[in-house]
């Protein structure tokens, strides 16, 4: 009698166990797809840039992609431009990375910075701080950067002057690196380049006076003089221009022993 009882007052325990240890594991699965498709009804998936419905979360729906030009071989293996014919070859660069070789080494981007959506994304990233752009944004630049990547040690977003850093409070840059680094698993640092300079606005100014303008903007501290020598080191930014800024800060990285520097960006303005 006393054994039944016990053995009574015991089974709702072993029911638990067996339902911890069997049935839970196989429930879980349906368990969060039901969780999923209850985030998805009440959180539908949308595009990223117009907030259209679309199928899958952190993606852009079909018109805002069709919109984007991907930038995929055949391009300049030093700056990173896509040429308009395939001219069969590999390794091939562009008469304008002859012309003036870029104090980097390699630079890859994502598209081409144009009207639609990468400039609109790029736009509300940086000023509407919709910081939640930064993860999809950082992953595209991860896979469009993967033979930058594979042997990185180190991804450095260019820096704002501090004084900006306090008027914008969000270095869109250094969201990015962190983007690409949780997609890449290259740690990144936003310590090891300062920005020493408040660099006027470079619209309208010339090749050279940008170069000018730009002279000593960046430095890297003497106690970060270690994350840096004998280091390959990605530099991270949302566009680039000419490519003066990234230059400069190539060439602040390089004169403090980095033993090679690419570049990894969003956009790229034709
Ligand atoms: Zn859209």
């Amino acid at each position: 009698m006393l054994r039944a009882q016990n053995a009574l007052r015991e089974l709702p325990g072993r029911l638990r166990v067996a339902f911890a240890t069997r049935a839970l594991p196989t429930l879980m699965p349906i368990l969060r797809g039901f969780g999923r498709v209850a985030a998805d009804l009440v959180f539908p998936p949308a595009c990223l840039n117009c907030r259209q419905a679309t199928d899958v979360a952190g993606s852009l729906c079909a018109a805002c992609w069709a919109k984007v030009r991907f930038i995929e071989r055949p391009f300049c293996e030093r700056l990173g431009t896509p040429f308009a014919a395939d001219l069969g070859a590999e390794g091939l660069l562009s008469p304008e990375a002859v012309a003036n070789p870029p104090v980097y080494a390699r630079a890859r981007a994502v598209a081409g910075f144009e009207d639609g959506p990468v400039r609109q994304l790029l736009h509300k990233l940086k000023y509407s701080d919709r910081m939640e752009l930064a993860k999809p944004l950082g992953a595209w630049m991860a896979r469009a950067g993967a033979e930058l990547l594979v042997d990185a040690d180190l991804l450095v977003p260019i820096p704002l002057h501090p004084r900006r850093l306090i008027e914008r409070r969000f270095n869109q840059a250094n969201a990015l690196a962190q983007a690409v680094s949780a997609a890449s698993g290259v740690s990144a640092d936003p310590f090891v380049l300062i920005r020493v300079k408040p660099t006027a606005s470079q619209v309208g100014l010339s090749r050279p006076q940008r170069a000018l303008n730009l002279q000593g903007a960046f430095r890297v501290p003497d106690e970060m003089a270690g994350q840096v020598e004998g280091r390959a080191i990605v530099l991270v930014d949302d566009v680039m221009t000419t490519g003066a800024t990234l230059n400069a800060a190539a060439r602040a990285l390089l004169r403090a022993k980095a033993k090679r520097v690419d570049v990894l960006v969003f956009a790229l303005v034709a």
